[in-house]
């Protein structure tokens, strides 16, 4: 088991973050941006980027390769229509996507997407870790979260 501490300040105990949020156990901030059958998408508020999703399987696997092939499909689709609305409704040319099989929960993918004031950190895989610890010592204020919290709703109308 382990500890989170949620952004409300309280602690759950759980074996895995991700079944615990696909669950429906812990309601992410923002609520669900959209889910499908096997898949869940919600903001990470703990890194206070517009349009910042993450989209993780409903099926405690750790692997790509484990995904059946209606789970790739799902996954396939519903990542695509996410980045969709992002260029939409919050004119996000481009997104980096990122996930690692040796995670500690189970298989999510971050869609982090590419903002002018993250260029100042470099491009590409190396850039990723300083914007989002950059994003949560320095940008979050009151202001930019209510930034963040309408581009979740923003993109939960786009995805209706
Ligand atoms: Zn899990």
């Amino acid at each position: 088991m382990r500890t989170i501490t949620l952004s409300n300040g309280k602690t759950v105990e759980v074996e895995c973050l991700s079944c615990a949020l696909t669950s429906g156990l812990i309601e992410p901030d923002g609520g669900i941006i959209i889910e499908s059958e096997h898949f869940h998408a919600h903001q990470d508020v703990a890194y206070p980027i517009e349009g910042l999703v993450i989209l993780a399987s409903k099926r405690h696997i750790k692997c790509l390769d484990e995904l059946t092939e209606e789970e790739r499909n799902d996954y396939i689709n519903l990542m695509t229509i996410i980045r969709k609305a992002q260029r939409k409704v919050l004119g996000i040319d481009y997104v980096y996507y990122f996930y690692n099989e040796d995670t500690t929960h189970h298989f999510h993918t971050w869609m982090v997407p590419r903002y002018e004031w993250m260029k100042e950190f470099g491009r590409s895989v190396e850039s990723v870790r300083p914007v989002l610890l950059h994003a949560r010592n320095n940008r979050n204020t009151v202001e930019n979260n209510q930034k963040v919290m309408k581009a979740i709703d923003d993109l939960k109308n786009a995805l209706k």
